[in-house]
């Protein structure tokens, strides 16, 4: 796969304005960028270190499952970020315009702009080739800025937009009203009672509770099992939980194209948190999510009066302090682990799911990369949509490669954006593999 793939951007005019962006007029966008990139580089240090460092030794292209997986030359990393590096050169650089021209500056044009808002959307912000670059430069870390320079041209994916939108008016993604999650709370008691024979509640609301779970929405309707687990480990742990009905989503969008967004979902989340008077903030299955909680929670919204925590942290407590325990003869499948690029290379959490593993599954394999060295699903930074299918396919193929050695039954891919992507991965690339959170399989195993 080598052609050039663009993601649509006719985002309406209403929906960037509701999120204080203003369409620059095409003839207007190469100027536009370059006033963008200048105010940038002097906040930004990192972005400036990541433009002048680049030594070109290539360590970072076989690293990258995008190049990998699509063999366009523009999704090697170093060739990513050299569609900025020489726009700086040109007009940032120091030293003469002769010798800068020679070092690959290049004038900005309206298909430089084009070729940013293409490539820019094929890099999964994974993190994997600052793992292999000998001068710590972090793509990732360029893309997030790219993108929030063409959000103020007005470049914004419709998908893009339409989250922000729902996120906005219902407080989840998916944009899914108040009654119909109280509907579908209600549905998930039943499954529970109908399970165990118990009365095990999934709390709306609860002011005074220990703590406040903030899921994927998609777990309220997709992955359903996921959420009725974490509340059966709740009730048999003992602790007040609650969810909050001014947000019910952990996935935090703003982190892909727009900081002010970013900043404002992480202030619902801890106004919801303050409001209910909560101990506690807990976030469930979402990579991403995680990361902006763990990084950014505290430096944006901060300080917080209360700790946040991922729910493999919270469970594992409990474990740990044999409040709760595991039968592992109920997961007998052989599984294999997928570690979601912003808990291994952004969020802190490699061992805690593996010890959780160990306590809930009778044949684990580990696969080959593992942990922080392991490939990207294919639908991180927010390209879930389905216009970019057919790319997402071909950025999945080196993770499909690495599940079909482990010959595991099941990949436990404990992240929204994956459990989403990796099915069709799997597919796609004739992989026999079924895809489940961690939550899943420890409500599977767990004694009542
Ligand atoms: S590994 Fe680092 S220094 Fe080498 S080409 Fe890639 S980005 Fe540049
Ligand atoms: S962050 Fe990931 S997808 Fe982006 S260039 Fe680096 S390895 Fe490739």
């Amino acid at each position: 796969m080598s052609e050039k793939v663009r993601i649509p951007y006719e985002t309406k005019e209403k929906d960037l304005k509701d999120m204080f962006l203003y369409p620059v007029a095409v003839e207007d966008q190469p100027r536009a960028a370059i006033t963008l990139l200048g105010e940038m580089l002097k906040y930004k240090r990192s972005l400036k270190l990541y433009l002048d460092v680049c030594t070109h030794c290539g360590a970072c292209v076989e690293q990258c499952h995008s190049y990998l997986g699509t063999k366009d030359p523009y999704n090697m990393p170093v060739a990513r970020v050299d569609l900025v590096r020489s726009i700086y050169k040109k007009v940032f650089g120091p030293g003469p315009s002769f010798l800068r021209d020679w070092d690959g500056a290049k004038a900005i044009s309206q298909e430089t702009i084009d070729l940013w808002y293409t490539y820019f959307h094929q890099c999964n912000q994974c993190r994997r080739c600052a793992m292999f670059c000998p001068k710590g430069i972090d793509t990732a870390e360029v893309t997030i800025a790219i993108r929030e320079i063409l959000a103020h041209l007005g470049l914004v994916s419709r998908f893009h937009a339409g989250i922000v939108k729902n996120m906005n008016k219902t407080g989840n993604n998916m944009g899914t009203p108040h009654p119909a999650i109280m509907d579908g709370i209600e549905f998930l008691e039943e499954e529970l009672k109908e399970e165990t024979g118990l009365d095990i509640p999934i709390p709306m609301d609860q002011e005074g509770a220990e703590v406040l779970f903030n899921p994927s929405s998609s777990d309220l309707f997709n992955n359903t099992d996921g959420l009725m687990a974490v509340a059966k480990i709740f009730y048999k742990a003992g602790v007040s939980w609650t969810l909050s009905s001014q947000i019910t989503e952990t996935a935090n969008f703003g982190l892909f194209f727009h900081e002010p967004t970013l900043r404002e979902h992480s202030r619902r989340l801890v106004m919801a948190g303050k409001e209910l008077g909560v101990k506690r903030l807990v976030a469930g299955e979402c990579g991403h999510g995680w990361r902006t909680w763990r990084m950014f929670t505290q430096t944006l919204n901060g300080p917080l009066p209360f700790p946040v925590l991922h729910l493999f942290e919270e469970v594992l407590g409990y474990y740990r302090a044999g409040r709760i325990q595991f039968d592992k003869t109920k997961n007998p499948e052989v599984v294999t682990y997928h570690d979601p690029c912003n808990y291994a290379r952004a969020g802190d959490l490699i061992q805690q799911p593996r010890e959780l593993l160990a306590a809930c599954v009778q044949n684990f394999k580990e696969m080959t990369p593992t942990a922080q060295y392991s490939f990207c699903c294919g639908g991180g930074s927010g390209i879930l949509m389905d216009e970019a299918k057919d790319i997402r396919m071909a950025l999945g193929q080196p993770k499909a490669e690495c599940v079909r050695s482990t010959g595991a039954e099941i990949l436990c891919a404990p992240c929204a954006i994956c459990k989403a992507q990796l099915p069709d991965v799997m597919k796609h690339h004739k992989v026999d593999v079924k895809v489940k959170g961690l939550s899943d399989l420890l409500g599977r195993a767990l004694i009542l």
